[in-house]
């Protein structure tokens, strides 16, 4: 039988280590037959992932750097997939950040500038890439990113997150809209919450985990490998006919009171 993602080209950004929600992603997207293409800032990333790659035994199409922050990095970055890989049919952003100081006490203390960063790289950043990679995608595609229930309600700590994952998930809408007509589909995936470099910043961590296991229906939290597989169905065929959409992947925890 194919694979869902034989012969496919899909972007991979923001692989940090391997408890990154994108590496969870990799696996799947990597076992369903994908040729794998990634971005990473930092160099302490890519030497990570480099090195998950050989223990993982995946060969990668290419590594490429890219800083979302920076216009010309997004420009550079998508030129060179042009010339290496030419066409690509997918591309995940799982991309955040926020100043820590911004991720506990109180969110009306929130510097503008804080705001602006959480927004930039948080939520703009789908902005500029999906306009980046729609240029290679001339085959359709589909372009997946991570969001998180702050989006929705107040998840105390979570402040300019929520804010900026309010902003993401209004862009994966607007973004759909545009490129629908190139056959291109944006979705996201709203994870419940997972132990990461990035999850360290949010205050009161263990306590969400905590409380997701004692109310979800499943009584547990989820893990990479679920986003995983719940991303490579956006990034395949059997989601064709699904687009704007936000999916929760969080043990249902999102439909109790
Ligand atoms: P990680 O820290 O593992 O991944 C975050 C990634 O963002 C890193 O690879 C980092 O790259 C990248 N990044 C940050 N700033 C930039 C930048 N300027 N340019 C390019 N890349 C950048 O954490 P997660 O796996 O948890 O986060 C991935 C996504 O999942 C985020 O959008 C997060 O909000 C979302 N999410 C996380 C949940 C959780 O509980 N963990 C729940 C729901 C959603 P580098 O290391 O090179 O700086």
């Amino acid at each position: 039988m194919t694979k869902l993602l034989e012969g496919k080209n899909i972007v991979v950004m923001g692989v940090a280590n391997e408890r990154s929600i994108a590496w969870g992603i990799t696996k799947s997207l990597h076992n369903a037959g994908a040729n794998l293409i990634f971005t990473n800032r930092q160099e302490r990333s890519y030497n990570k992932l480099v090195k998950l790659l050989d223990k993982h035994e995946i060969e990668p199409k290419a590594i490429i750097s890219c800083d979302v922050a920076s216009d010309e990095s997004v420009q550079e970055a998508f030129n060179e997939i042009k010339e290496k890989i030419g066409v690509i049919h997918g591309l995940v952003h799982s991309v955040a950040f926020a100043k820590r100081e911004d991720l506990q006490g109180e969110f009306v203390t929130t510097s503008r500038d804080g705001f602006l960063l959480a927004q930039e790289i948080s939520a703009y950043s789908l902005v500029s890439v999906t306009n980046a990679a729609k240029e290679l995608m001339t085959e359709g595609g589909s372009i997946v990113t991570q969001t998180y229930i702050g989006a929705e309600q107040v998840v105390p700590g979570y402040n300019v997150m929520g804010v900026a994952k309010a902003s993401l998930e209004a862009s994966v809408r607007y973004l759909a809209e545009d490129v629908g007509k190139h056959g291109i589909r944006v979705n996201a995936v709203s994870a419940g919450p997972i132990r990461t470099l990035s999850a360290k910043g949010v205050a009161n961590f263990n306590e969400k985990s905590q409380v997701v296991e004692e109310k979800a229906p499943l009584r547990r939290n989820i893990d990479q490998d679920e986003v995983g597989d719940a991303t490579l169905f956006f990034l395949s065929e059997l989601a064709r006919g699904i687009t704007g959409e936000v999916l929760h992947v969080d043990a249902g925890f999102n439909i109790i009171g």
